[in-house]
């Protein structure tokens, strides 16, 4: 009954109460994520087997926020019924036998043998936690070995790593908050300095981290000046590389920590952004220890995707799997946010949110 009505709920992207959150439609919740009764929250275990009982359930479910009833059938182009052919992970079409969908293909389970509902289990965890879930934890959870799990980690951190937005912040009269920080004790290859260069760009509602090669003052206005949209009201400390900004038009706030100044005289301060530091700091260093430098940006990435549902944290898990794009096969193309890999330039930035 609660199946049936959950899949009655599970509208694609044309949902009621659908929002946007980057570039990608959020929205599929079961309906009891709204009950009153305390055991039955949309973070709960006792939801997530009654939504998801087996791994049958789980596939249909990746089915049909990708595709769905009435996607067209590949061979002959009109609307098609699908159905589950029996004893494999394939959808057919009514029409013609012949006819077949893989949901899993080219997702972030495309790879793995292990059962499905398991992937989705730790992907709860993972949306569950605030501090991050580690490769240890998902050998201890699912009995597997640790490069088995540290493999299906890397892919669901970069599977919320990519359903995190990458718009543009900020619009006319708006604060937006910026500060950089260093992120030391990474692993890296060759002499590259075992260090990373973070800039948080934060507003009320949205917040995007950057990895940057250095802390100048062209790299940071560059940056500045690709992500936050124009009249907004940039908040920054006395940190040298933001003096530009004002020249450059930009309204521009300065809180001068040197100077023991926390509030400035207009009533602007930083805790909003201090806050996300002192948050994504001790996640990395006490629940990964050591991350690597490649693939900092998917830690970072996926810790802002639980971060930014911070006051809703009972859709996080429901955000995650309500969207599956596709996996890229190297998955650093994917991102454009990092800058030492010369990606920047390519930033595709969506102008309509
Ligand atoms: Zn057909």
């Amino acid at each position: 009954m609660l199946l049936r009505q959950c899949r009655e709920a599970c509208g694609r992207a044309d949902t009621t109460d659908q929002h946007l959150y980057g570039q990608v439609p959020f929205g599929w919740r079961p309906l009891v994520i709204s009950s009153t009764k305390e055991t039955i929250v949309g973070t709960s275990l006792d939801l997530f087997n009654q939504v998801f009982p087996d791994d049958a359930a789980c596939l249909r479910h990746v089915f049909d926020m990708r595709f769905g009833q009435g996607h067209p059938c590949p061979k002959c182009g009109r609307p098609a019924r699908w159905s589950r052919r029996k004893g494999r992970s394939c959808f057919t079409a009514r029409c013609c036998s012949n006819a077949e969908i893989y949901p899993l293909a080219g997702t972030l389970f495309g790879h793995s043998r292990l059962p499905l509902r398991d992937l989705f289990l730790v992907l709860l965890h993972f949306t569950n936690s605030k501090v991050g879930f580690s490769a240890s934890l998902t050998r201890r959870l699912l009995g597997i070995s640790h490069p088995a799990a540290f493999t299906l980690c890397d892919r669901i951190r970069c599977h919320l790593a990519m359903l995190t937005g990458r718009n543009r912040i900020g619009g006319p009269g708006q604060q937006v908050f910026i500060d950089e920080a260093l992120l030391r004790g990474v692993l890296t290859t060759g002499n590259r300095p075992n260090k990373a260069s973070l800039v948080a760009l934060c507003t009320r509602q949205d917040l995007l981290t950057a990895i940057v090669p250095d802390r100048r003052a062209a790299t940071l206005v560059a940056l500045i000046e690709h992500v936050v949209r124009p009249g907004s009201i940039l908040v920054t400390d006395g940190f040298a590389g933001y003096r530009g900004l004002h020249r450059r038009g930009w309204h521009h706030e300065v809180v001068n920590h040197h100077r023991r100044i926390w509030v400035n005289s207009n009533g602007a301060c930083q805790a909003q952004v201090e806050t996300y530091w002192w948050h994504l700091k001790r996640t990395l260093r006490l629940t990964y220890l050591r991350i690597d430098r490649e693939n900092a940006w998917k830690y970072i990435n996926a810790f802002n995707f639980v971060y930014n549902r911070r006051t809703r944290s009972r859709e996080t898990f429901w955000d995650a799997v309500s969207h599956f794009p596709a996996f890229p096969d190297d998955p650093r193309a994917y991102l454009e946010m990092d800058l030492e890999l010369g990606l920047m330039p390519a930033l595709q930035l969506d102008e309509g949110h």
